[in-house]
Formats: structure tokens, C-alpha cells, sequence
């Protein structure tokens, strides 16, 4: 597949035709699971802009999208992408700055102050007031789909190694709990779950993410 000229919305063949208008959600895409956020966006009549560089994610007259979205995959290769494509410091920056951001899972991992267990040479980007263990509720073969009551409203999603969220801090909501365990939290305009909305289709978080644009 071919790259599309920097800033342009990124239009996979195989996602059909895109919204011409409506807000632009950066997707980070550098590994994970990327197309299933971009077709729950464009479901929501958001144009998703696929992110692999700072000039996706920055140009001339400033930021090129509305939000973000740091998908699930695998958080010390996205971490580690991030740093290969410098990325991650204007992706800091942006959400520092008050970009409206969610991160599923990995994503989570990505966000959160401290990863408590983390790969070699792991670091994250340190947003979220949050402390994470990975893979806390098992290994993949452990993943599970349910139905999750939140602040929210219930919500269907997918475990899949996922992150607990073991602590945190004054300025963040819990949204979620799994058995005792946190599961999904907001600080402001940044939301961070340990499961995968994406891959069920369920709408909630990405709508609440939309919300968030002023
Ligand atoms: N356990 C993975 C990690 O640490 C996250 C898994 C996922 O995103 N489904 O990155």
C-alpha cells in the first residue's frame, strides 16, 4: 500500500470511501490494531489520520488532528517505534497540550506514568497518572469478550493480555473495574482502557473521545 502525502487523510482501499468532512482522529500506526479503530471512527463520522511520523501529526500551521487514539498491540514495540520514528515526543507534547486521547490496552500501557513491569529497555510516555502491570489477567489464550459495566454505561469489550491498573492518582476517574481490579480510567481529556472496545464495536469510548473536541 502506498504512503499518502503527508497530512492527507489516509484512505485504506480496503476501508471503503471516507467522511469528507468531520473531526480528524490521529491513530497511531505504528503496530497493533489499528484498522478496527478506523472503522469505528469513520462508523462515528470522524476521519481517522493514520500517525507514523511527526509530520503526520504536525505541519506548517500547526496540529493536523483533533485527537488521538495510541491502539493495542504490543507496548515495548510501539514504545520502541516511537522512539525509532520520533514520534513520541510531539505525540507527548500534543497530549500535554490538551489533545483529546484515548489508548486501548497497550495504548494504556503507552500512556501511564509507570509500567511496573516492564520489557527491557521499556518506557512510556508518561501522561496518565497510573502505575500498570501487563498481561496481568493472563495470557492470550486467557482473553475473554464481556460485557463491562463503566461510568460510562455497560459496555461490550475484549481482554486480551491486558494491563491492570494498579494504582492512581488524585486527578484520575475510575470508569471501570474488573472484579477488583481497575480496568478503565480518565485524567481530563485523556482515557485509558486495559480492554479493546475496537474489537467488539462498541462505540461508548470512541463517542466520549469525539465529546472531547472543542
Ligand atoms: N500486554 C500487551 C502489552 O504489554 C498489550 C496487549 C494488547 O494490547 N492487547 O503491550
Amino acid at each position: 500500500m502506498s504512503r499518502p502525502a503527508r497530512g492527507k487523510v489516509w484512505e485504506p482501499s480496503s476501508l471503503g470511501g471516507l467522511p469528507d468532512s468531520g473531526p480528524r482522529v490521529g491513530v497511531v500506526a505504528l503496530q497493533g490494531g489499528v484498522r478496527e479503530h478506523a472503522e469505528l471512527l469513520i462508523g462515528l463520522g470522524a476521519r481517522p489520520v493514520y500517525l507514523r511520523t511527526p509530520d503526520d501529526l504536525v505541519g506548517p500551521d500547526g496540529l493536523r488532528v483533533d485527537a488521538l487514539v495510541l491502539p493495542g498491540g504490543e507496548s515495548s514495540t510501539i514504545d520502541r517505534l516511537l522512539r525509532i520514528f520520533e514520534l513520541g515526543e510531539p505525540l507527548k507534547a500534543a497530549i500535554c497540550a490538551g489533545l483529546p486521547t484515548l489508548g486501548t490496552c497497550a495504548g494504556l500501557v503507552l500512556l501511564a506514568r509507570d509500567v511496573l513491569d516492564p520489557a527491557p529497555g521499556q518506557g512510556s510516555l508518561g501522561i496518565l497518572d497510573v502505575s500498570v502491570r501487563r498481561n496481568a489477567f493472563g495470557p492470550q489464550v486467557d482473553s475473554a469478550e464481556e460485557l463491562l459495566e463503566t461510568t460510562l454505561g455497560p459496555t461490550r469489550v475484549a481482554f486480551i493480555r491486558a494491563p491492570r491498573i494498579e494504582t492512581v492518582g488524585a486527578d484520575v476517574d475510575v470508569l471501570a473495574r474488573r472484579g477488583d481490579a481497575m480496568v478503565a480510567v480518565r485524567q481530563g481529556p485523556v482515557l485509558g482502557t486495559s480492554f479493546h472496545p475496537e474489537l467488539t464495536g462498541e462505540p461508548t469510548f470512541h463517542r466520549w473521545l469525539l465529546n472531547q473536541i472543542t
